[in-house]
């Protein structure tokens, strides 16, 4: 149907694609078909072991990358990212085909990757320590040291750009690593798999292991041979992977979770402009994207017209084959999540909210769910509450700043909020107080590879992007130099 072949399909380890030690397998699913794409090597403990083996060696005080010049391993990052740009077709329909985002999403997603390379290829020779005044008239100085072996477990959203985020600092840092895609999505990561080798990166820097989270992720979360462990996904994952870590080596955790993020529209908004910047808030990615705008607060004075607007939106919404060009929106990842946004609308439904459009599977084949807005939303229902993951606007009505700065608070995420007015005290008074990572003034979702990226509260612990990302993969070592007094 796609005409792709799929050359991929086994852990890569020290360089080379190996079967599983077991020989297992499991399917990965086209989810515009519910079919069979690949059989993909499945990684147990062994094999995690195995690779881990192959990290460690290739962290040792000798190896070829330790010894490297840090401008070299730009180098080698700058290649990696031309053999991308090099494949950006045939890398967009693989990622279209086992994700089920349409292939011009998959491109857009790839571009974004390559920019977040590049940005970490330029900061090899730029990470440095400070030279500090110490007490006693010693030298003091400080160096910036990769963390080590890093696990690095992501999620099936953005398959391609959530492994750039993660390999892109940590092979700046100059850790090596142990990555485990989603289940769901290991066909782009095996691939870039080979890139790595054909750019150059030597054997055991990079090393992909494929298998279920349960199993394979937990392996990886809770290794005493891994320093460092860098999870994209659930909270209530996240919750075991600071477990996983604490119940094993004390690892250094990074977490980016879910979120329920507010995005407010004052009364002073271009209405249209406004809707436009909602809509693609939570539609974007099939709903199926961590900082989405899943809650839409509309001031009481454009409530109504929102409300008409919004759901002319998503009823003009072409959703279908990935592959079609005209595509707007593809199917949900697999069965078990398009179910659960299922039963989220159903219980927006008997919860009293008003459903406008949508709200029902579309076919039988592949995971599609009709763009779907309720209005009348509360905040104590479930659909205000809990993280939908699906392509399901909810609107609810506020009418002061103050009282809309509480409601938009009152959740344990903080992922991203969002607000659009054009009065610059309101948009800074909420800025400023709204418990959220990042916080979009008259636009939504602008992540960029150099700014900070990552969660207040329950979205998360730590950063992604910028600056701020590397430090998750440095340790910093204090050298102190005695100096003989002159007499
Ligand atoms: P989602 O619910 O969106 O599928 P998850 O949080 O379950 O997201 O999965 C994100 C990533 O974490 C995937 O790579 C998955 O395989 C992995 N994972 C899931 N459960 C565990 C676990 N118990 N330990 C380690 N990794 C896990």
């Amino acid at each position: 149907m796609s005409g792709i072949n799929i050359k991929y399909t086994k852990l890569f380890i020290n360089n080379e694609f190996v079967d599983a030690i077991s020989k297992k397998t499991f399917e990965t699913i086209n989810p515009a078909t519910g079919e069979k794409i690949a059989n993909i090597a499945e990684a147990d403990k062994e094999d995690i072991d195995k690779a881990v083996a192959a990290a460690r060696k290739a962290f040792s005080r000798n190896s070829e990358w330790r010894n490297l010049d840090a401008s070299q391993r730009g180098k080698l990052l700058f290649k990696l990212t031309s053999l991308i740009e090099r494949d950006i077709d045939e890398l967009g329909r693989l990622e279209s085909l086992d994700n089920g985002k349409t292939v011009s999403d998959a491109v857009f997603d790839i571009n974004c990757a390559i920019d977040t390379f590049r940005y970490y290829a330029g900061w090899c020779d730029k990470i440095h320590g400070n030279t500090i005044p110490a007490d006693g008239g010693v030298i003091c100085m400080t160096r910036q040291e990769p963390v080590g072996v890093v696990g690095q477990l992501i999620p099936w959203n953005y398959p391609i750009l959530m492994l750039a985020w993660k390999w892109g600092p940590a092979l700046a840092a100059g850790c090596t690593l142990v990555l485990k895609p989603a289940e769901q999505t290991p066909l782009t990561a095996l691939y870039l798999a080979a890139l790595s080798k054909e750019a150059g990166f030597p054997a055991g820097v990079i090393n992909i292991v494929t298998g279920y989270g349960p199993n394979t992720g937990a392996a990886i979360a809770s290794h005493m041979q891994i320093d460092k462990v860098a999870f994209t996904g659930s909270t209530i994952v996240g919750r075991k992977i600071m477990e996983a870590a604490a119940n094993s080596n004390l690892k250094r955790v990074s977490l980016e979770l879910g979120g329920k993020s507010p995005l407010v529209i004052f009364d002073d908004a271009d209405v249209d402009e406004a809707v436009e910047i909602a809509h693609n808030a939570i539609f974007a990615n099939h709903g199926q994207n961590c900082c989405a705008g899943s809650r839409t607060f509309v001031h009481e004075k454009i409530y109504d017209e929102f409300v008409k607007k919004a759901t002319l939106k998503a009823e003009q919404k072409k959703v279908g084959d990935p592959f079609d060009s005209n595509t707007e929106q593809g199917p949900q990842i697999d069965e078990r999540m398009m179910n659960r946004v299922l039963q989220y609308i159903q219980s927006g439904k008997s919860e009293g909210a008003k459903l406008e459009t949508g709200g029902a599977r579309i076919g039988n084949k592949g995971f599609f769910v009709q763009p779907t807005v309720f209005s009348n939303v509360a905040d104590n229902m479930t659909i205000a509450k809990e993280e939908i993951f699906g392509p399901v606007q909810t609107i609810l009505k506020f009418s002061s700043l103050e009282e809309v700065i509480d409601r938009a608070n009152s959740s344990n995420y903080g992922l991203a909020a969002g607000v659009v007015t054009k009065n610059l005290n309101t948009a800074l008074t909420f800025a400023k107080s709204v418990d959220a990572g990042s916080v979009w003034v008259n636009c939504y979702d602008y992540v960029v590879p150099q700014a900070p990226f990552g969660g207040f509260k329950q979205s998360g612990k730590g950063r992604e992007l910028g600056e701020d990302s590397l430090k998750e993969y440095l340790e910093v070592k204090t050298i102190t130099i005695k100096v003989p007094k002159q007499n």
